[in-house]
C-alpha cells in the first residue's frame, strides 16, 4: 500500500509531499519530497497506543455521578463497579470491548493495552477454558482491528494484610499457578490475532500481591509488565503501614524497575521518587480523565519530564474516550496548579507536538509495539487528521496538532491505520454501526437483569 502526505510528522520533524510504502502491516519506507503516487492525505501523524484500559468499565460510564451516603470517592465508585460486574458475561464482555474498541479507533488510537482482570465466573470458579474472558477481548481486537497489547491481571488478595477476595472481587483472584496456566491459555487466543498483538503481564498493585508473587510473576514475561501505583492517598498509607515504605520508595528498592515496566498513575509522589522513577526508564501510565474523575490528585509531569521521564496516557476507566482531552487534560492540570501557560512545551516545539512525540514515544514503549513514530520498520500505525474540519482550517506543521489537542474533540480523526489495517474512514469505524447496536442491546440485556 502506498500513500501520499502533503504534510507529515517524522521523526526528524515536519516534511512535505511524504511518500509512505507499507508492506505486511509495517512501514517500509518513508520518502519525502515524493511525487504524488497511491492514496492521497492532506497530513499524516503517527496514531498512538492506548497504554491502559480496563474495557469492561464503559459500561458503567457516567452512572456513578450522583452523591451517595457521606463523602463520595474513588472507594464509594469503586463498590458500585463491583455491584455492576457481578452481572457481565463472556458475550457481554466481548460486545462492550468491541465497542470501547470502535471508540479508541475514532479517537485516534490505533492499539490498546487492556489491563485484564475480570477472568472468572460470578462465583469466583474458573470458566472451563481458563482465558474465556481474555479470548473475549482478543475476539473483540479482531473484529474491530484495533491492536491489542493483552496483559492479563494477578489480583490475588484484598490488602496488605492479605484479607481474602470477597464479593465481586471474586471473579479476579488467581494465586501463581493458575494465573501462570491462564497466561499460557491466552497466548493460544492470541496467536488468533495478527502479529502485531502482543502479551504481557498485570500485577494488579501493592496491595492486591504479595512481594514473592510480584516477583515469580514478573518472570513469566518477556512482555511489559503493567501495575498500578502510588493512586490514591489510601493506598499510600495502606502499603507505608504494612512495609514502612511508601508505594514508589519500595517500588524502587524492591524491583528491577525498567523500561519493559508501566507504573499506571503515580499521582501521590515525593519530588525524589518522581525523579528516581523516572530515572529507571519506565513509563508513567497517565490517565488524567478519570484521575480527574475518581479526584485522584494531580501528576508532577513538570518534575517527571525535568527528570526525562517517559510516559503515555492511558483510558482507564473509560468514562470518556478521547485522546485528545487526556493530552489537553494533562497539561491544564499543570496549568491550574502552576498558574502558568505551555507548561509541557519543549523549548523548540509546541504543547500540542510535544505531547504528541513524547505520548507516542511512552505509549510504544508501554504496549511493547513498534510503533510511535512514522519510521521504517514500525507498524504502520497512522492518522489522518480531518484538515477539512474547520478548526484546522489552512493549519501546517505544530499548529495542526495544536488544534487537534486544544480544540478539537474525537471528531478531528478523518482516517486511522493501525499496523496497515484500514479502520476508520470520514470518522467513522468501518463497523461501527453493528458494533453499536450489539451493544445497546448489551445494555438493555444487563438492566433486564437487575
Ligand atoms: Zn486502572
Amino acid at each position: 500500500m502506498l500513500l501520499h502526505a502533503e504534510q507529515a510528522l517524522l521523526p526528524e520533524g515536519w516534511a512535505r509531499d511524504v511518500r509512505v510504502r507499507i508492506v505486511a502491516g509495517r512501514i517500509a519506507e518513508v520518502t519525502p519530497g515524493a511525487a504524488p503516487e497511491g492514496e492521497r492525505v492532506a497530513c499524516l501523524l503517527p496514531a498512538l497506543a492506548n497504554l491502559h484500559s480496563h474495557a469492561f468499565q464503559r459500561a458503567m460510564a457516567g452512572m456513578t455521578e450522583a452523591r451517595t451516603a457521606g463523602q463520595d470517592s474513588f472507594w464509594t465508585w469503586r463498590a458500585l463497579m463491583y455491584r455492576f460486574l457481578d452481572r457481565l458475561t463472556p458475550p457481554d464482555v466481548e460486545a462492550i470491548a468491541a465497542q470501547v474498541m470502535v471508540e479508541m479507533a475514532e479517537a485516534g488510537y490505533a492499539a490498546v493495552t487492556e489491563f485484564h482482570y475480570l477472568h472468572h465466573a460470578p462465583d469466583g470458579s474458573a470458566y472451563a477454558d481458563r482465558a474465556e474472558m481474555a479470548g473475549r477481548i482478543a475476539a473483540a481486537s479482531a473484529e474491530t482491528g484495533l491492536g491489542l497489547t493483552l496483559l492479563p491481571v494477578i489480583y490475588e488478595r484484598g490488602g496488605c494484610d492479605g484479607r481474602a477476595l470477597t464479593g465481586g472481587q471474586r471473579r479476579f483472584h488467581n494465586d501463581p499457578g493458575g494465573f501462570g496456566a491462564m497466561l499460557e491459555a491466552t497466548s493460544r487466543h492470541l496467536k488468533a490475532l495478527p502479529p502485531d498483538a502482543a502479551l504481557g503481564v498485570a500485577p494488579h498493585s501493592l496491595r492486591a500481591v504479595t512481594p514473592e508473587t510480584l516477583a515469580r510473576v514478573a518472570q513469566m514475561t518477556l512482555g511489559p509488565i503493567h501495575m498500578h501505583l502510588a493512586e490514591q492517598q489510601a493506598e499510600v498509607d495502606e502499603v507505608l503501614a504494612a512495609t514502612g515504605a511508601r508505594p514508589v520508595s519500595w517500588a524502587l528498592d524492591q524491583l528491577p524497575l525498567g523500561p519493559r515496566w508501566c507504573l499506571v498513575h503515580c499521582t501521590q509522589m515525593t519530588p525524589r521518587e518522581t525523579a528516581c522513577l523516572a530515572a529507571t526508564g519506565a513509563v508513567a501510565g497517565l490517565c488524567p480523565i478519570t484521575e480527574a474523575n475518581l479526584g485522584d490528585g494531580i501528576f508532577d509531569a513538570t518534575g517527571w519530564r525535568a527528570g526525562g521521564g517517559a510516559w503515555g496516557v492511558g483510558s482507564d476507566s473509560n468514562i470518556l474516550i478521547s485522546l485528545a482531552e487526556e493530552l489537553r487534560s494533562l497539561e491544564y492540570s499543570q496549568r491550574l496548579r502552576d498558574r502558568a501557560r505551555a507548561v509541557l512545551a519543549a523549548a523548540d516545539r509546541s504543547v500540542g507536538r510535544t505531547l504528541w512525540d513524547e505520548a507516542a514515544r511512552g505509549g510504544a514503549r508501554a504496549a511493547g509495539r513498534a510503533s510511535g513514530a512514522i519510521a521504517a520498520g514500525l507498524w504502520a500505525d497512522l492518522l489522518a487528521p480531518d484538515m477539512a474540519a474547520p478548526v484546522l482550517a489552512g493549519r501546517r506543521g505544530d499548529e495542526i496538532l495544536d488544534g487537534f489537542v486544544f480544540c478539537g474533540t474525537a471528531g478531528l480523526v478523518d482516517r486511522l491505520w493501525s499496523a496497515g489495517r484500514p479502520l476508520v474512514r470520514a470518522g467513522r469505524h468501518v463497523a461501527r454501526d453493528v458494533i453499536a447496536q450489539r451493544f445497546r442491546a448489551t445494555l438493555a440485556g444487563l438492566r433486564d437483569r437487575t
